[in-house]
């Protein structure tokens, strides 16, 4: 295949706005499904992807398509995950495309992902199409949302494609534009190997699958390959391309797309961003940027039942597998037994794993609230990272403490500007700027402690605002601030799962607030429970839950049958959850309890 005829391109939209399904009807016109195997949204792999609508790893489908101008064009369109926790996964596609599609939904309007990810598009010298989707709704305003497009990105939309991926609209209209404009990649097929590695997946038979970009030279079947990040040799077992069924080929070459696999044992292996090189041959330097994706949000996992701990090792270590940004290592709580402390990209990322670890492998978890991770300056002149806020160093020892900033771009109606400003600076933000558009949107931009982005900030902002405020964000970096450790005492004892890190001028407000929390969801007992907030020795809030009298088990135990056994169902079912923490039984929400004090 010429260069000539090839277009490798991304599709950038906001979860919801049609991805999938313009990807569908793409595949439809090029043939690459027969119609019986045509299931609903083909691209997106996983059920559970499809239950939450949001594609996790990124695919790529080629697509043969015949243009008005009589030739067949190869179109390789590489998946973008649609979430900020995987930003880097979506630099990664984009790099390896000269074109992407930016997919607005003509009902809604455009959203601050979408504007961060045109930028990244813009940067990398993309030709971006401009699509506007779901022009067959009654509410669609074509019109306005194009205005929207040319104020708040910044790209001509005069000539945006209108569409409906829906019911068939502008489909080909679409694929020649992306013939049309976007330039065929460049490449030098002589040169060594250069590919760039923008997904990977654990395969059950195959190990790991590399989806690559072929830069320059081939990767061939046979030939013998090296990871230019880890130095890792492997030899070419397959290579091939997704139509979207996968399909052999001899040899991927420049310009192209497509997945290798050469037992790789693990994802680790092939890791995002990372260039691989001809081991005989290699290139002179990788391609740039490559990064080590790092965890930035963790929280403790433990199994409900202290006898799963095995399952869940397991289980981590088979989804670890897939996904090089998981981390894990055992831990210990006095409260909770065994478990394991975990690192996540994100929030979001964090609650894929937990429903998977549920879901797929029957586990039933307790999990903490989500921390970010502090450097701690010690007086000895030591740096200690931490990730569980029960281990933070004594005071006595603590020189400062730094928590992650994160800049944030909040694009939102400018009927709720207020509200949101009002949201950011309780959250101890600091306003950047505040850019008014002429479409009627506002785009706010703030530096927000992590650790209160972890908690209920996406909540609240969609809350507040009907779910029209769109964020984005990424890490701006570490900053020195007053936070001390809020510990929480059942019965005098330090409930070590419980315990949060917290800015000084909100522990007391925030303490009292737990307690009364936890006193509403820690069922009554035999016996009086004491519920204390403290900062080191210092108690700053107290609540009891009173012991049940006698007579009121009696009178549940009584003679109705139906009601006793509903009764035991819901315990049965409300043990799930608990957790026995000396002599009193906590349920999880009160390990997320921290999460909702506003
Ligand atoms: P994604 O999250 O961007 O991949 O969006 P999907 O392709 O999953 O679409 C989200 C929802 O919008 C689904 O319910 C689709 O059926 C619907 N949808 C997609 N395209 C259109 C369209 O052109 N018109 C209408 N009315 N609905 C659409
Ligand atoms: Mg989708």
């Amino acid at each position: 295949m010429k260069l000539d005829n090839i277009r490798n391109f991304s599709i950038i939209a906001h979860i919801d706005h049609g991805k999938s399904t313009l990807a569908d009807r793409f595949i439809q016109e090029c043939g690459g499904l027969a119609d019986r195997e045509m299931a609903d949204q083909v691209l997106d792999g996983m059920d559970l992807e499809r239950e939450r609508g949001i594609t996790i790893k990124a695919q790529s489908v080629r697509l043969l398509y015949t243009a008005d101008d009589g030739e067949t064009y190869t179109l390789n369109l590489i998946d973008t995950p649609g979430h900020v926790d995987f930003s880097y996964e979506v630099s990664r596609s984009l790099v390896a495309c000269e074109g992407a599609l930016l997919v607005v939904d003509a009902s809604q309007g455009v959203e601050a992902q979408s504007v961060a990810n045109t930028y990244q598009a813009v940067e990398y010298d993309l030709e971006v199409i401009p699509v506007l989707n779901k022009i067959d709704l009654p509410s669609a305003e074509p019109e306005r949302v194009k205005g929207e497009i040319e104020e708040v990105i910044g790209i001509e939309a005069e000539d945006a494609v209108e569409a409906s991926a829906k019911e068939g609209i502008g489909i080909r209209e679409i694929l020649e534009r992306l013939v049309r404009d976007v330039p065929p990649p460049e490449g030098d097929p002589e040169g060594p190997a250069k590919a760039l590695v923008v997904d990977s997946w654990y395969d059950k038979y195959q190990g790991a699958v590399a989806l690559v970009r072929v830069m320059n030279g081939s990767i061939r079947k046979g030939q013998r390959i090296q990871m230019m990040a880890t130095g890792r040799t492997f030899t070419v077992g397959t290579v091939g391309v997704m139509t979207p069924k996968p399909v052999e080929l001899d040899s991927l070459e420049a310009g192209g797309v497509g997945f290798v696999i050469a037992g790789i044992k693990d994802v680790d292996g092939a890791k995002v961003g990372d260039t691989i090189t001809d081991a005989e041959r290699p290139a002179p330097e990788p391609l740039p940027g490559f990064q080590e994706v790092k965890p930035q949000v963790f929280a403790g996992l433990y199994p409900t039942e202290s006898d799963q701990y095995e399952e869940l090792r397991d289980a981590l270590a088979k989804l670890r597998l897939n996904d090089s940004s998981l981390q894990y290592e055992p831990e210990t709580s006095h409260a909770l037994g065994f478990g394991f402390r975990c690192g996540f990209l994100g929030k979001l990322h964090m609650e894929i794993i937990q429903e998977r670890l549920e879901r797929e492998y029957d586990l039933d978890l307790i999990t903490t609230a989500p921390t970010v991770v502090y450097l701690v300056h010690t007086h000895t002149g030591e740096t200690v990272r931490v990730e569980n806020p029960a281990e933070l160093p004594e005071v006595g020892e603590i020189e400062s403490i730094e928590e992650p900033f994160m800049l944030a771009n909040i694009l939102v109606p400018q009927s709720q500007v207020g509200e949101v400003i009002r949201l950011a600076e309780e959250k101890r933000g600091r306003q950047k700027n505040l850019h008014y558009t002429n479409a009627g949107q506002v785009m706010v931009t703030y530096e927000l402690p992590m650790n209160e982005v972890v908690t209920d900030f996406f909540e609240r902002l969609k809350s507040m605002t009907s779910g029209y405020a769109s964020i984005d964000y990424e890490l701006s970096g570490y900053q020195a601030s007053d936070l001390v450790r809020l510990d929480i005492l059942v019965n005098e004892d330090r409930v070590d799962a419980l315990s949060l890190i917290v800015h000084r001028d909100q522990a007391y407000y925030r303490g009292r607030e737990l307690a009364k929390k936890l006193k509403d969801m820690i069922p009554r007992q035999m016996f009086d429970i004491a519920i204390q907030a403290s900062l080191g020795s210092r108690v700053i809030a107290r609540e009891t839950v009173k012991a049940l009298r006698k007579n009121v088990t009696a009178k549940c135990y009584g003679g109705d049958v139906t009601r006793k056994r509903k009764l035991m169902e819901k315990q049965k079912e409300g043990k799930k959850r608990m957790k026995q923490v000396g002599s009193v039984t906590i349920p999880q929400e009160a390990f997320l309890a921290a999460l909702s004090v506003d």
